[in-house]
Formats: structure tokens, C-alpha cells, sequence
């Protein structure tokens, strides 16, 4: 057994860089490009292009752009297990870009959202050595659902499992007792800093990450150009810098890291050593626009 399955979100990125700040009701000139993307699905790529074998991706597409997404993740190495949703187009991102690298999101979750409990079966953990579930499943309540029921069947199957918390915004509006209840029983925790200070109303991420590892046996936390942290058993062990990159686009930087982390504990690395791993991702991530790595 040595496959990762991921259960997350594809969707499609709109990525406009702007050198100058937005202007209201008028044009900002911009580089825009659209590619493809999403927290669980860039993970998977990450953690293929890291070496991990078999890995598959569980997510929900509109009919819109399934051949696209399907066909981009064949190439980055990922099996896609894609429901095509009827109803709902895929979901988008318009990622505002500025000189300073720094994002702000347009999120439309579309048909991400709605993978639902019919699509999860007990059979897609058949070879499965871990289980990535993207945070972004658990802000709506059918993809929840679907979420929660892979992680008490990896539970039951003895096959670890990680997951990322994704969005502060997002965590915050679910509410955080909410998210930590819906994600008790994960082994592995991979929180941003702003996610750890939001999760444990602590305002040092070492201080963080120590609380959270308490309840999640392995925690590492990013913590942008500063590196990132890891904590198993109530205690920060270990901080890990990045290296220095010149950054272009920031987005995927946390996926990158996930997926790398991820593909190196599956090699058989230590935290510290899948940290350095996670950060040598994130850095390659910053180094490029869009989320996915280079082919
Ligand atoms: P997220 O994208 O989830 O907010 P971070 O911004 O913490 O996550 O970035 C994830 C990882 O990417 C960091 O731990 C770091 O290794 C790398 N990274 C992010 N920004 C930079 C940067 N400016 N320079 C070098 N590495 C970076």
C-alpha cells in the first residue's frame, strides 16, 4: 500500500497580476491568465511531482470544464476520480495579484462544494496508504458530509489522515469549535499561520502549534518566507526556514507544501525532514504563477 488519495476541490483560477493598486470603476491593466487549480487537486499534483506513486484525486467538476481538468491532471501524474456535476458549473477563483505577491480571492465554490456522500465509496481506499482531505470540504454541508464519511472510513481502515484547514476566512464564518469538531480524528494537521492563530485564539504560531498537537498528533504550520513549524504531542520541535526566492505569485505555496510533506512522510521522511521537503515546494510555488508546479 502506497497510494494518497486526496478528497478536495478542483477548480479554475483566474490569476490576474497587477502592478499598480485596483482602481474603482475604471481599469487596472493586468497580466491574466487562467489555469488550473484548487487546494486538493494542486496537493496531489505536488505530491506526484514529488515522487509519490498512485496518487487519485476525488473532486467535483461542473460538465463546463471536466475534459480540461481531467486531462491537466493526467499530465501533472494524478488519477482523477472526477464527478461531473449536471448542475453546477466548476468552481472558480479570480486571484487578485499584486506587486507585492499578496492575493486576494473571488471564490465561487460551484460544483466543488457539492461532492456528495453518493460519490464517496469505501472501495477508493483500496491501496491506500494516506488520506489528504482538503479544509475546503468541510464549509458546506454536503461536502462535509462526504468528507467526514472518508475520514471515519480511513479511521476504520487503520490509513492516516491529513488536513489542511485552507481558508481563515472560510474556517471563521463555519465557525471554529464547528471545524475542529468536524475534523476530530485526523492524525495530521497542515494549518497556515493565520489558521493556527484562528484555531487556538493563540497569537504565537509556535504557541499554536504546540496547543493544536495536542489534539492532532502531528502539526505542522506554515509560516510564509519565515518557513514553518512543526509540533507532535503539545510541543513546537521543530522550525524549518524556507529558502529565499524571488516571489511572483504566492498562490498554492500552503498546496505545494501539503503536497510535498505529504509525498515525503509517504517516503518515509521525519517531520522535520517532510517540512524542509514542504518548504522547498513552497518556495518553488511562490517562484511561478499559478498553483500547480512546472511540468
Ligand atoms: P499558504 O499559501 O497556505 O498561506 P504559506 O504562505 O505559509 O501558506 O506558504 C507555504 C510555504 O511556502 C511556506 O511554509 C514556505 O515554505 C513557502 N513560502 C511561502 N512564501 C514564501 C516566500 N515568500 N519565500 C519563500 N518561501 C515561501
Amino acid at each position: 500500500m502506497r497510494g494518497l488519495l486526496v478528497v478536495g476541490d478542483v477548480v479554475t483560477d483566474v490569476v490576474a497580476r497587477h502592478a499598480e493598486p485596483l482602481a474603482p470603476a475604471t481599469d487596472t491593466a493586468a497580466r491574466i491568465r487562467t489555469l488550473p487549480g484548487g487546494a486538493g487537486a494542486n496537493a496531489a499534483c505536488w505530491a506526484a511531482s514529488r515522487g509519490c506513486q498512485e496518487v487519485r484525486l476525488l473532486a467535483r467538476v461542473g460538465t463546463d470544464a471536466h475534459d480540461w481538468h481531467a486531462d491537466a491532471l493526467r499530465a501533472a501524474g494524478v488519477r482523477p476520480l472526477l464527478v461531473a456535476d449536471p448542475d453546477a458549473p466548476t468552481a472558480t477563483v479570480i486571484a487578485l495579484v499584486d506587486a507585492g505577491a499578496e492575493r486576494t480571492f473571488l471564490t465561487d465554490s460551484a460544483a466543488a462544494l457539492r461532492l456528495a456522500p453518493g460519490d464517496w465509496s469505501e472501495d477508493l481506499l483500496d491501496g491506500v496508504a494516506h488520506l489528504h482531505v482538503s479544509g475546503y470540504m468541510f464549509f458546506a454541508d454536503t461536502s462535509r458530509a462526504t468528507a467526514r464519511l472518508a475520514l471515519a472510513a480511513a479511521r476504520d481502515r487503520g490509513v492516516p489522515v491529513s488536513v489542511d484547514p485552507a481558508s481563515a476566512g472560510f474556517v471563521g464564518a463555519l465557525g471554529v469549535d464547528r471545524f475542529l469538531a468536524s475534523v476530530e480524528g485526523a492524525d495530521v494537521l497542515l494549518p497556515n499561520a493565520d489558521e493556527a492563530r484562528l484555531l487556538t485564539g493563540l497569537a504565537e504560531p509556535a504557541d499554536a502549534a504546540a496547543e493544536l498537537s495536542r489534539r492532532f498528533p502531528l502539526v505542522a504550520v506554515t509560516l510564509g518566507a519565515a518557513g514553518a513549524l512543526v509540533a507532535e504531542q503539545g510541543a513546537a520541535v521543530e522550525r524549518v526556514a524556507a529558502p529565499e526566492v524571488r516571489a511572483v505569485d504566492s498562490t498554492g505555496a500552503g498546496d505545494a507544501f501539503t503536497g510535498a510533506f505529504l509525498a515525503a512522510r509517504l517516503a518515509g521522511a521525519d517531520p522535520a525532514e517532510a517540512a524542509r521537503a514542504g518548504c522547498r515546494a513552497g518556495a518553488e510555488a511562490v517562484g511561478s504563477v499559478g498553483g500547480r508546479p512546472r511540468g
